[in-house]
């Protein structure tokens, strides 16, 4: 495991995402006891520390679950300092030098436009900052194979693998583990996740709200490259990939990399786009854009396990509802005596994990009818976690910020994972195919329905809203 870093420089101090989650997970930080030494906020606007302190204040009052207490705010604010300058001039590093000590282990939070990532690393190399550091690269981590292998190369040139930290948040949140402990830790599931057993898997990422004034951003990423390139893939190698060896960055990251090698090349006709009727006259967005907010798709695992099991991808905005789910369709159990006479084929067992909203899992499983009948029918197994959660804080910022300044991997992707996840998309991600309209409040354009085997089409998680 890497050196425990101290200190953290954070590269897009005035920014959104330092706003909306970087500083309530540090105020988090706080209330656990768990704040650095030194926070330095780093950006263009002619700022001091008061002043940033004074927006932090306003940060966590408007998007913390907490409410603030001054002691704790008061520990935070004492470990903040801010270096004003342009990411592009060397001076800014020098001035962020005179801020560090000999003491200092440094954490770089790089929270800057993707297009700065390669400048600052390149100048934190050149003013001798880097050596000895550590650095966080927020995401996007490119946006295809090239840009991630050419960003991949200009961090290594400068820092260890050890040092870095390539941060997919969806990676700390607590539901996502609580997937990676359920898959692992019940002996019943072993024996029977498999191609034997399992029929499909489906992973199901809906949003029913839109692009929310975030025009400018989405015409340059669109569904694939948002949620599913990195949130969907990182679920799909949870479910599917082998028990790590044991519980270390290295053995679990092995694992999950085999996984996404294992996936054969996406083409065009495995995948279904749409956009939503309205999207096109959203501010920031052009008036013809094909850029999608809808994507569906099938693909395959090659591997002992897998092999032959048809894995279904589906995400997307302005739908009926806003859930993520995965579900996990057993095999057909043989049609026995107890099956009822009017229906077609007995049911089969599935294994729904929820996600958001509402965060469970159930099993649907086969009893006795109640009565004189021997029939069968279906009941829903379910354990909610949010009850057992009560009052617990699980931010997935300040779980992965924590991680990143103890030099703890686990959560982060590595280099190979990262350009692993975009090769899967290689050969379309220069050309997605026909983009469908859809309208908002459904389930996507039926042209998706094309891609799903079966009578019963594509699972439709319940609404809670
Ligand atoms: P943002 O609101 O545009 O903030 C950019 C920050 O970088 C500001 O602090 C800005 O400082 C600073 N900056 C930009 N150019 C600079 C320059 N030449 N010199 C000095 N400072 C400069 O961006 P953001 O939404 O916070 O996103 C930051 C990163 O996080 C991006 O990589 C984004 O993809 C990623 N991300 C964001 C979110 C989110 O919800 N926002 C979610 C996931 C990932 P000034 O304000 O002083 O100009």
């Amino acid at each position: 495991m890497a050196e425990i870093c101290n200190t953290l420089v954070l590269f897009g101090a005035t920014g959104d995402l330092a706003r909306r989650k970087l500083y309530p997970a540090l105020y988090e930080m706080a209330i656990d006891d768990r704040l650095p030494d030194k926070v330095i906020g780093v950006a263009r606007r002619d700022w001091d520390a008061g002043q940033l302190v004074e927006n932090v204040r306003d940060a966590i009052e408007e998007f913390s679950d907490e409410s603030i207490d001054e002691a704790t705010f008061g520990q935070l604010a004492d470990v903040i300092l801010y270096a004003s300058g342009d990411y592009r001039e060397p001076e800014t590093y020098h001035e962020i030098a005179r801020q560090l000590s000999r003491e200092d282990r440094v954490l770089f939070y790089l929270s800057v436009p993707p297009s700065l990532f390669e400048t600052v690393v390149g100048l934190l190399a050149e003013t001798e900052l880097a050596a000895g550091s550590h650095v966080v690269v927020e995401k996007p981590f490119g946006r295809d194979l090239e840009s991630s292998r050419r960003l991949n190369r200009c961090l290594l040139e400068h820092f260890d693998e050890d040092a870095i930290f390539r941060i997919d948040h969806f990676l700390g949140k607590e539901e996502v583990l609580d997937l990676l402990v359920f898959r692992l830790a019940n002996t019943f599931l072993e024996p029977a996740w498999n191609r034997h057993y399992i029929d499909r898997v489906e992973i199901t990422m809906a949003e029913s709200f839109g692009i929310e004034g975030r025009g400018g951003f989405y015409e340059e990423v669109g569904a694939l490259r948002d949620v599913v390139q990195n949130h969907l893939l990182q679920l799909v190698s949870l479910v599917a990939m082998e028990p790590p060896v044991s519980a270390d960055a290295e053995s679990l990251r092995d694992e999950k990399v085999k996984v996404l090698k294992a996936i054969p090349r996406i083409s065009q006709d495995q995948i279904v786009c749409g956009q939503y009727r309205g999207y096109r006259d959203e501010k920031g967005v052009d008036a013809e854009s094909e850029v999608e907010t809808f994507v569906a798709m099938k693909f395959y695992i090659d591997s002992w396990r897998w092999a032959g099991v048809p894995f279904y991808i589906r995400a997307g905005k302005k739908m009926a509802t806003t859930a993520t789910e995965i579900l996990i369709e057993f095999a057909r159990p043989p049609r026995l005596f107890f099956a009822r006479s009017d229906a077609p084929q007995p049911h089969p067992n599935h294994l729904i994990f929820r996600t958001k909203p509402g965060e469970r899992v159930s099993i649907s499983a086969e009893i006795k009818e109640p009565g004189e009948e021997l029939i069968s029918r279906s009941v829903d197994l379910v354990y909610d976690y949010d009850e057992d959660r009560e009052g617990a804080r699980d931010d997935a910022y300040a779980r992965l910020l924590v991680d990143a300044l103890e030099g703890d991997h686990r959560l982060f992707a590595r280099a190979d994972g990262v350009e692993e996840a975009w090769s899967v998309f290689e050969n379309i991600l220069d050309d997605l195919g026909p983009v469908y309209e859809y309208q908002p409040g459904s389930w996507g354009p039926e042209e998706a329905d094309r891609l799903i085997e079966g009578p019963e089409g594509w699972h439709r998680p319940e609404t809670e809203e």
